[in-house]
Parts: structure tokens; sequence; C-alpha cells
């Protein structure tokens, strides 16, 4: 099974944290969908297997209307072998889920839905310039919930500026009364081209200590775990069965067609990105010619990726696996290096897999790059 991952890079306004390509001017939207059927069409001969996983990220799909949904379906219904049970997800902004349109999403064929929540504390949400209250947010989750949605995630940031525990441990609380079968929860990063990055570079933001970011980050899967949530993966928290089956491709390794603007895809072999410019994009659509770079991964950069993506989740690196795929030379090295570590418990090997142990999660970066080869 491959996936498709739909890039929709619209938003209503720029969250002081984020860095991903998107804009404000909605006037383009009717022509970038026109776009994204194009080469949706046009790069049909890729998808070579049953697609598993459709995933509508951004930006904030929830800017899209009816018409625009209903042309994309159309389309990828018609070019691409789209299996029965696929997943299919659709990122939204509480503030965009009004009553009349989680009853459109509802009616769509969209089986899981992706809330971008991150605090439900109206001071950090004003902050985050985010563009609902909590209260909103709440309302939106049920709302989506009494239109069907039984396959619900939200996003919850942590390791902001100035956030107490305390009121960390309130948004957790309130993240587990919603009844919600997902949740992925992010430390707060400070990326270069955000505002949030200025904030901290003219010393008007103090970042939280590692300690707290440590004690944050236990909190958050010791209140998940206690609520029956499965952590099987850093940041992805789930209940049985409702793992992102999306996101899981990605740590499996499986191939993906990124469809849109800076979207990636991923074939097994080497790596590709779409241009970063909708203006470029859609002159794209119109001659047909999208511009589209890529890299072809060497055996080296492939075996970093294995150990990153699959050290990751609860179940870790399959070593026989790994020696099949990479060879006995890169086996031996990646145990060689994850022996000291198995020693001090932060690794550990289980049923011929090598995983983190809940101490080794708090400094997965660290071990990860000790057992990758630059
Ligand atoms: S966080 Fe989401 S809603 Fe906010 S600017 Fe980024 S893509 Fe848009």
């Amino acid at each position: 099974m491959a996936g498709i991952y739909l890039h929709i890079p619209f938003c209503k306004s720029r969250c002081t944290y984020c860095d991903f390509y998107t804009g404000i001017n909605e006037s383009q939207m009717d022509a970038f969908v026109d776009a994204l059927c194009t080469e949706a069409a046009l790069r049909r001969e890729e998808a070579n297997e049953p697609i598993g996983t459709i995933y509508f990220g951004g930006g904030t799909p929830s800017r899209l209307h009816r018409n625009h949904f209903e042309q994309i379906f159309d389309t990828l219904y018609r070019y691409y072998p789209i299996a029965p049970a696929a997943e299919i997800t659709v990122e939204a902004n509480p503030d965009d889920l009004t009553d009349a349109y989680a009853e459109m999403l509802g009616s769509l064929p969209f089986n899981r839905l992706s809330m971008g929540i991150q605090s439900f504390d109206n001071s950090e949400l004003q902050f985050l310039n985010r563009r609902h209250t909590a209260q909103e947010a709440i309302d939106a989750v049920r709302r989506c919930q009494q239109w069907g949605f039984d396959n619900i995630s939200i996003d919850l940031m942590y390791g902001l500026p100035g956030q107490s525990t305390a009121l960390w441990q309130h948004n957790l609380e309130q993240a587990v009364a919603l009844n919600i079968q997902h949740i992925s929860s992010y430390h707060l990063i400070y990326e270069e081209r955000t505002r949030m990055y200025r904030l901290l570079k003219t010393g008007r933001i103090t970042p939280v200590s590692e300690e707290t970011s440590r004690e944050m980050f236990a909190m958050l899967i010791d209140r998940l775990t206690a609520a029956g949530f499965i952590h099987y993966e850093i940041s992805s928290f789930a209940r049985e069965g409702f793992f992102s089956r999306h996101n899981s491709a990605y740590w499996k390794d499986v191939k993906y067609i990124g469809l849109g603007p800076s979207a990636h895809s991923y074939n097994g072999k080497s790596r590709s990105w779409n241009v970063r410019s909708i203006v470029r994009y859609n002159k794209s659509g119109e001659n047909g010619l999208f511009e589209r770079e890529q890299e072809q991964l060497s055996l080296q950069e492939r075996y970093n990726e294995f150990i990153l993506t699959g050290l990751r989740t609860m179940w870790g690196i399959d070593l026989q696996k790994l020696k099949g795929r990479f060879g006995e030379e890169l086996h031996d090295y990646c145990l060689e290096n994850a022996r000291r570590y198995i020693d001090q418990r932060l690794l550990q090997t289980e049923k011929g897999t090598l995983k983190l142990t809940r101490e080794g999660i708090f400094i997965s970066d660290g071990i990860m790059s000790d057992l990758m080869r630059v």
C-alpha cells in the first residue's frame, strides 16, 4: 500500500511558530485546485500499488470549499487505485468547523479528522496567534463527534515560553476529557523563518529550561498512557486501533506521492519535492510542467533514515530487516554503537528488534544520531 499527501497551502492568518509553506491569499484557490488535479492526473503512473492512505495537510485544508474537495476526490478516484478501506484524513482548524462545515466534511469520503488545537488556554492561544479560543476548540470537537467522526486526532504543543507545568497539566486534562482517539504532541521548536524565532533572538521571550521540557514530556507520557492511550511514536498517542496509518507509513518506509507546492514524495529509492511557490505551481498547472527536485538516496542515507524512523516508534528497528536491506556491515555498525546505550538501559533488544526504553526516549535525538552513519 502507498500513500498520497496533498498540501493545501492556505491559512486565514499565520501562527507565530509555523514555518510550513502556506499563504493567506485565498483568491488563488480555484486555480490551485485545478493545478493540484492536473498534477494528480499526470503522476498517476507512480501509483503502482493500492493507495492505503490519503492525507489532506497544509496549510489549512479546512479553508477549501465543498466543490474543491469534490473536484479533488473525483480526480483521485478516477486515476488512483484507492483501497476500499483507505484511511482518509483532513486537517482542520477549529474556527472553520461550523455545523455546516462539519456536516459537509462528514458527507465526503473523509474518515479521520486532525485538528490543530495546540492549547486549551486562551492567553497561550493568543500568543501563538491561533484563531480560536479554548471553548471554540472544545465545541468544534463535540460538533464533529455529533456529525459522526469517530476517529479524531488533535495537536497539542508544550514547552511554550512561560508555560507552567500546572497549565500543561490543565491542557492534558482537557484533551483527555474530549474522548478522542488520537493525540499528537510536540515541544515548541523555534524555526528560523518564524515570528517566534525573532521574539527569541531579540530577547523578548525566554525558552523553558531543559528540566521543564523533560518534566512536561514525562507528564505527557504518564497522563496519556494512564488514560488508555498507547504511546506508539515519540510524539503520537492513540487508542487501540487508531494509530495514524498515514504517519505510520512514513515511519515504516512506505512509498508516498506528495501533491501540491512544497510537497515531498518518496518512492523507496529517491525523494523529491515540489516547488515551494503557489504562483509557480499554479503556472505549472497551466502548462503541465511541474517543477520538482529529486535526490537519489545512497545506501547510507537510506540506512540513516531507517534508523531515524524506526527508533521513533514503539516497534523499533527490525534487526533482520536491517541486515537484509543494508548488509552485515551496517547491521554490525548499528549494534556496535547501540551497545553502550543497551548497557545504560537506554536501548533494549527484544524479539529481534532494537528499541528505545522509557529513559531512552528522553534523549532519543542523541541516540539516533550516534547510530546513524555520517
Ligand atoms: S500552524 Fe497551521 S494554521 Fe497556523 S499558519 Fe501553520 S499551517 Fe497555518
